[in-house]
C-alpha cells in the first residue's frame, strides 16, 4: 500500500465508505462534511441501523420469533440506537411500532439468504494508514468459503442504489489493507427487491480504488487549507445533501426533478 502512504502529510482525515462514495458523487458534498455538516439523521436511517442489528443478532445468536420480536427491536434500540431514534424525530410508540412492522418484512426476506460460512457480523475496521490517515468503517457481514472470504452488504432500502459499485470497491480496499489481499467477493443484496450485485476484486481494482481515494485526499486537504470550493455534481441526491439551500446546482437539480 505505496500510494495512499505516499501524500504528503497534512490535516488528519478519516476515511469512510460514506465520504468515498459522497466524494465520487460531488465532492463539495464531501468537503462539507468534513466541515461537520452533515444530512439529518431520518426514519430511512435509522431503520436501517436498526435492521442490521437485527440481522447480526440473528446470525450470532440464532433466529428471532415471531413474537419476541418487537421486544428485540426494543432492546437493541435502548442499547445501541436511542440516540439516533430521537434525532430522527421518532417519538410516538406507534411511529416505533411501523419501523419495527417495516424491519419484520425485510427480515423475513433476509431469513431465506444462505449463512452457509458467516463468520462474522458488522466487522469494524480502523486502519491507520500514515499518522495523519485513517481508514474507518464497518462491512455488514463476512463469510469464509473455498475461495476466500466473502464480503456482503445488506441494503434496507428501496433499492440498490447508484453508489453500490463504488461501496464495494471500497469495501475491497479495506479489506486489503487490513489483510494484505483483496477478498474472493463483495456482494450488496437488496432486501426489498432481491437485486443482487457481486464483483470478484483483483488486486489492479484494489489499486486502481486507493489512487482514487489518495487523489481525493489531496483535494479535500488543498480546499480545507485553502478554505476553497470543491466542484459541485448535481443530481437526484441534491435533496438530502444539508447544503442545497445556499447551492444554486442542486436547488436547480431539485427544482428540475420535482
Ligand atoms: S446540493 Fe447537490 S450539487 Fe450542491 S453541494 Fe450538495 S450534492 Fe453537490
Amino acid at each position: 500500500m505505496k500510494r495512499l502512504s505516499a501524500v504528503p502529510s497534512g490535516e488528519p482525515i478519516a476515511i469512510s465508505a460514506t465520504l468515498f462514495v459522497t466524494y465520487r458523487r460531488c465532492p463539495q458534498q464531501a468537503l462539507a462534511r468534513l466541515r461537520g455538516v452533515y444530512p439529518e439523521p431520518s426514519r430511512a436511517t435509522f431503520k436501517g441501523a436498526l435492521a442490521h442489528r437485527i440481522f447480526a443478532r440473528h446470525l450470532t445468536d440464532g433466529p428471532i420469533g415471531e413474537e419476541g420480536f418487537n421486544l428485540v427491536c426494543r432492546q437493541e434500540t435502548g442499547a445501541n440506537l436511542s440516540g439516533q431514534m430521537a434525532a430522527a424525530g421518532l417519538r410516538k410508540p406507534s411511529e416505533f411500532d411501523a419501523v419495527v412492522s417495516e424491519i419484520a418484512d425485510l427480515y423475513e426476506r433476509f431469513r431465506r439468504l444462505p449463512a452457509d460460512g458467516f463468520t462474522s457480523a458488522e466487522v469494524a475496521f480502523d486502519h491507520d494508514v500514515t499518522d495523519d490517515i485513517a481508514v474507518r468503517g464497518r462491512i455488514d457481514a463476512v463469510f469464509e468459503g473455498d475461495a476466500g472470504a466473502r464480503l456482503v452488504d445488506w441494503k434496507t432500502g428501496s433499492d440498490l442504489g447508484h453508489d453500490v459499485e463504488a461501496q464495494l470497491g471500497f469495501y475491497a480496499f479495506t479489506w486489503s489493507l487490513e489483510n494484505g489481499s483483496p477478498p474472493a467477493e463483495t456482494v450488496a443484496v437488496s432486501l426489498a427487491t432481491g437485486e443482487r450485485v457481486a464483483s470478484n476484486p483483483s488486486a489492479d481494482d484494489v489499486a486502481a480504488i486507493e489512487d482514487e481515494v489518495a487523489s481525493m485526499v489531496v483535494a479535500l486537504r488543498s480546499a480545507l487549507e485553502a478554505e476553497t470550493d470543491l466542484s459541485r455534481t448535481a443530481g437526484p441526491y441534491c435533496r438530502w445533501c444539508p447544503i442545497c439551500p445556499e447551492c444554486s446546482e442542486g436547488k436547480a437539480a431539485v427544482a428540475l426533478l420535482g
